[in-house]
């Protein structure tokens, strides 16, 4: 019955587009904004699916992506990003001229991304069925083998390093259910897919894969590739609350078996630390060199970066930033624990802009990893009393797991635990602004984000150069 009317409604709301919008949240979304005698609008997106095909034999990689999202209380032209040039669209079972699908600059260029020039009504909901080529980049072919691999970035300058790259994707504020049907053709040799997402294998090179959720667009981890290429051991870590299954996998037994080594320590640190382990499975790729990249409960790592990244499984893909105006919040964590935790008083030092950039902005600061890490451990001094940013990012794990947060929610925690006001302490180290009150003393300046001369040298993992990604894909 209930199956039936969840039917019937669809086909309603698929013939034309209806109102059906309650429940998604638009809070932490970037705003809308005028374009031609348009308005361009974030949208919700509901469930996502994508076909994926791999054919050896023509070495073409190609994928049909069908999307249904919701406006909020904006009607208008939907972002919804996709790097790869569409080759067919289809809204509400519909055709559309990719013409009508352009990629656009976001307001003051921050950003591109593409929006669909269809006005569509407030609190409406939409099918949208993309067809696209994936980048030869992105998926590669020799001999009898495809190689496909979903890596991203968190720090390029203009941002579109995420999903965008291989899927119709959000803005990260946005959760969304979504799904994978993956299949290699042309060929008889058997190929091996690693995800965080739940994986049935249905035989004859063919896969589907279940995301949980609360993922967003910098969650999924996709790597493919021929059968063997990897040395890949599995082992149960026994958590505080639950049995987690890890993958470790490299080219190499002794790189595989340091990453289980390692995987075993640090898991057991950060559950000790901020709590029990949330994601479903860890998957970790050990890479013979390079930095590190986190999804959500996986990571592409090297050894040395190893720690870093699974501290980003409780704070970037645990309690996950919104958009780039809130990555600062897990750089600045992971690395005040890279650095050993260290405790400081806070001492009046020039602003620093974290997190006051443009709402269209998709990377994360640079100066978080040591003027963010910083913050939190002059945080650390003004909260010894209440036992330190350790006990209460624990409790704000705790609090804000699997959700998409901004520095508001940061803010509002610590001052809700704190009983104390830090419109100062963010103003100026946080946003950039640069008139403060310290205590009782005044510090006032130009109202200029002031330029940091003489920045502390990061020691956060790199990212991976060009070169790495093509040979580690
Ligand atoms: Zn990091």
């Amino acid at each position: 019955m209930r199956r039936f009317w969840f039917a019937f409604v669809l086909s309603l709301v698929f013939s034309s587009g209806q109102l059906y919008g309650q429940g998604a949240d638009f809070s932490k979304a970037p705003p809308s904004f005028p374009y031609q005698i348009n308005k361009v609008v974030p949208v919700d997106f509901e469930t996502l699916h994508i076909d994926y095909s791999f054919d050896v034999a023509t070495k073409r990689a190609t994928a049909r992506a069908e999307l249904t999202f919701t406006l909020g209380s904006e009607g208008g032209f939907p972002i919804i990003d996709l790097i790869p040039v569409p080759t067919s669209i289809t809204l509400n079972g519909s055709q559309v001229s990719t013409a009508d699908y352009p990629v656009i600059d976001s307001p003051t260029q921050v950003t591109k991304f593409r929006v669909l020039k269809k006005n569509l009504l407030a609190n409406s909901t939409h099918k949208i069925e993309i067809s696209y080529p994936l980048s030869s980049v992105d998926a590669t072919f020799s001999g009898t083998n495809a190689r496909a691999a979903f890596f991203m970035s968190d720090l390029a300058a203009s941002g579109r390093e995420f999903f965008e790259k291989f899927g119709p994707a959000n803005y990260e504020f946005d959760q969304v259910k979504a799904t994978f049907s993956v299949s290699v053709t042309g060929t008889t040799t058997e190929h091996e897919v690693f995800t965080n997402g739940s994986l049935v294998g249905s035989g004859g090179n063919t896969w589907r894969i279940e995301f949980p959720d609360y993922f967003n667009t910098s969650a999924f981890f996709f790597h493919m590739s021929e059968k063997g290429r990897f040395v890949a051991s599995r082992y149960t870590f026994r958590g505080m609350q639950k049995e987690i299954p890890v993958t470790v996998y490299s080219s190499s037994s002794t790189l595989t078996a340091s990453g289980v080594t390692s995987s075993r320590n640090v898991l057991t640190e950060l559950e000790a630390t901020y709590g029990a382990y949330a994601h479903d499975s860890v998957t970790i790729y050990v890479t013979p060199s390079g930095g590190g990249m986190e999804y959500g409960g996986a990571t592409m790592t090297s050894l040395s970066a190893l720690g870093h990244e699974l501290t980003h499984f409780y704070f970037a893909r645990g309690v996950m930033p919104s958009s780039g105006n809130s990555g600062w919040i897990d750089e600045s964590i992971a690395s005040w624990r890279d650095d050993g935790y260290p405790r400081r008083t806070f001492t009046p030092r020039t602003p620093v802009n974290l997190g006051g950039f443009s709402p269209y902005k998709r990377n994360t600061s640079n100066d978080s990893y040591t003027l963010g890490a910083r913050l939190i451990s002059e945080f650390d001094g003004m909260f010894a009393a209440l036992g330190g940013m350790k006990t209460l990012l624990k409790e704000f794990f705790a609090e804000h797991k699997l959700t998409t947060i901004d520095a508001q929610t940061f803010k509002s925690f610590l001052e809700e635990k704190s009983g104390r006001n830090l419109n100062s302490e963010f103003d100026r180290y946080v946003f950039g602004k640069s008139v403060v009150v310290i205590g009782d003393i005044e510090f006032a300046e130009n109202n200029q984000i002031s330029v940091i001369k003489d920045r502390p040298a990061s020691s956060h993992p790199r990212p991976y150069t060009a070169e790495e990604l093509a040979e580690f894909r």
